[in-house]
């Protein structure tokens, strides 16, 4: 599919970020946006890269009301050698297919979510960052645009791609997290939309995770949804557990996020010679080899943070202290070689990476 590239006229031009250390997440957009249309008997039609803008969307339109939407994230970096990476993009591509056909969405072509995203962000290179840590992080999202209030698939979609300019996420140094499992409100159960990376999943999280807030937390660790007992995941983080010799995570059962950090997490702990174990962990087991020292490291693995120590689990009032507190061993060595990989300053022995320039 030809993808048009639409002029971008000098007053659309944003002023680009001088301080790349005052980023942040997600709170500036670079000038371009990728943009393609589906409609109903047409399929996708007039793919093009447009100046950002809003939409003008009618208030009836199925998205507001029934929250028909699917989204992804991932980031491009640029390396020391100006040279311009994606990490496993095609990950994200089958993903985002995967959460639309829970929707009832139309499937979006991997090529046109690929060359989409690469032409675009070759186009937006200057908006990349270089500081350590930082990088370009990109959002596809599609949303149902019929404007209709009876509950239907739609017959005409938005899919759009946006850029932003994301700070370091430790730029304070790398801080374990305090979190709550959280033992009234549940995320999702299988049959569910847990699996598909959808707004409304989030929608749904955000009592939980205001709640927890107030009480001194910074993320909330759900479980399922059936028993209140197995480990699920953390907000947008799937969550992993390593043992002397071991590290354990929840498995892909339906009801947790297929993360692309967790897979690569997986891969690399198993590189290392760590062996991996993807099963059920009942909570009332992992607070008690939290309270005996058997459990060493707690880390959460998304796009976003890339690894992110827990140091304190707290379960039915109960806080308790992860080894020291601090950043595990095992949590900073994956960190730095996944970080390494992203960034090209380690080799990329897994075919993980896709040089876009
Ligand atoms: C996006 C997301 C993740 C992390 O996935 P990555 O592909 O590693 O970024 C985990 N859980 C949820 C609920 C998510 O939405």
């Amino acid at each position: 599919m030809e993808i048009k590239v639409l002029p971008l006229p000098a007053d659309k031009m944003k002023p680009k970020c001088t301080d790349e250390s005052k980023l942040g997440f997600g709170k500036i957009f670079t000038d371009r946006m990728l943009m393609a249309e589906w409609k109903v008997g047409q399929g996708w039609v007039d793919a093009r890269i447009q100046p950002y803008a809003p939409f003008v969307l009618d208030p009836a339109c199925l998205v507001f009301h029934y929250a028909q939407e699917i989204f992804e994230g991932l980031k491009a970096y640029k390396w020391a050698d100006g040279s311009i990476a994606l990490f496993r993009p095609e990950m994200n591509a089958r993903r985002f297919n995967h959460s639309g056909d829970r929707l009832c969405m139309p499937a979006v072509p991997e090529e046109l979510f690929l060359q989409g995203i690469e032409q675009l962000v070759k186009l937006e290179k200057g908006w990349i960052p270089s500081m350590e840590g930082t990088s370009l992080y990109i959002r596809p999202a599609m949303i149902a645009v019929e404007p209709v209030l009876g509950v239907k698939t739609s017959d005409h979609y938005y899919f759009y791609v946006i850029l932003s300019p994301v700070g370091a996420y430790y730029a304070a140094g790398f801080k374990p997290v305090k979190i709550l499992v959280e033992d009234l409100y549940v995320r999702a159960v299988s049959g569910g939309t847990g699996e598909a990376k959808t707004g409304g999943n989030y929608a749904s999280s955000l009592k939980a995770g205001l709640e927890a807030k107030q009480k001194g937390f910074d993320q909330v660790l759900w479980l399922d949804g059936v028993h209140r007992r197995y480990v699920e995941e953390v907000g947008a983080m799937n969550m992993l557990f390593a043992y002397e010799d071991r590290v354990v995570t929840a498995p892909l059962a339906g009801s947790i996020l297929n993360g692309v950090t967790r897979d690569s997490v997986i891969k690399l702990a198993a590189a290392l010679g760590v062996k991996v174990e993807e099963r059920q962990i009942d909570i009332n087991e992992l607070m008690a080899d939290i309270r005996s020292g058997k459990l060493k490291e707690a880390f959460g693995s998304g796009t976003a943070a890339v690894v992110t120590p827990v140091g304190t689990m707290s379960y039915k009032g109960e806080a308790l202290t992860i080894g020291d507190g601090g950043v595990g061993k095992l949590t900073q060595k994956l960190y730095d070689t996944l970080t390494g990989i992203q960034h090209g300053r380690i080799p990329d022995t897994f075919g993980w990476i896709r040089k876009i320039a």
